[in-house]
């Protein structure tokens, strides 16, 4: 039991004597922990929230650059959002967000971490792997996802999405070089005509001779 404990000692008829007050303070400790979730989950996926989901990649670099390990960030977007909101409701469209993120949370190991990084734009973190196998994780979630059918009242909902990674590379100053290359990835994906995965490889380090 969470005890919070006060103690004093004083002199009592030239004897030392310790009088303490304990107070419970379950009470506190559950509040604060109720806000610590409320402020890194996101309410409508229960995944991370934009910033916890940053927080935890600038960790998680660290120790790929420490132990120089692979790490392959991934961004994913649902295609054409809008029109399912627009033809089916916000109702149906906040379902199928949930949906997506059904299929990330299967098919994805316990040591990523997927993030709603806007809207309907998910970030996954993928520690210990690098660029060849995150297209083989993002091809499976993109086609588990195009094979849902979101039900929705008299309606069956497909959607696509549209996937943009890239890797870790030494130099790397954080997870905001790695989210730049996995966006120009994900805009490259939507302009080739959008259900696809494209990768953007980091650039070669320059390596400038003195
Ligand atoms: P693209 O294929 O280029 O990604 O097109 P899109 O329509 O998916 O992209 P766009 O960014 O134009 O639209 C995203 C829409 O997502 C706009 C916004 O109204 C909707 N949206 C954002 N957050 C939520 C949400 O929490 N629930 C629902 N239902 N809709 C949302
Ligand atoms: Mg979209
Ligand atoms: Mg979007």
């Amino acid at each position: 039991l969470p005890f919070h404990v006060k103690g004093e000692r004083i002199e009592m008829d030239g004897n030392p004597h310790v009088i303490g007050m304990g107070v419970d303070i379950t009470q506190r400790k559950r509040l604060e922990d109720e806000l610590r979730r409320l402020a890194t989950t996101d309410a409508l996926t229960g995944i991370a929230t934009r910033g916890h989901f940053l927080d935890s990649a600038e960790l998680e670099i660290e120790r790929t650059r420490r132990y120089q390990r692979p790490l392959a960030v991934m961004m994913l977007d649902i295609d054409h959002f809008k029109a399912i909101n627009d033809s089916h409701g916000h109702a149906a469209g906040d379902m199928a967000i949930r949906k997506v993120v059904g299929v990330l949370t299967q098919l994805l190991r316990v040591e990523d971490m997927v993030g709603r990084l806007g809207g309907e734009e998910f970030g996954v973190l993928l520690p210990e792997t690098d660029l060849e196998r995150a297209v083989i994780v993002a091809e499976r979630i993109r086609d588990r996802i195009a094979a849902l059918h979101v039900v929705h009242g008299e309606s069956r909902i497909t959607l696509t999405v549209s996937i943009g990674l890239t890797e870790y590379r030494r130099g790397d100053a954080g997870i905001d070089a790695l989210l730049l290359r996995a966006d120009q990835a994900l805009y490259e994906a939507k302009r080739g005509g959008r259900n696809r995965t494209v990768t953007r490889a980091p650039a070669l380090e320059a390596e400038t001779a003195a």
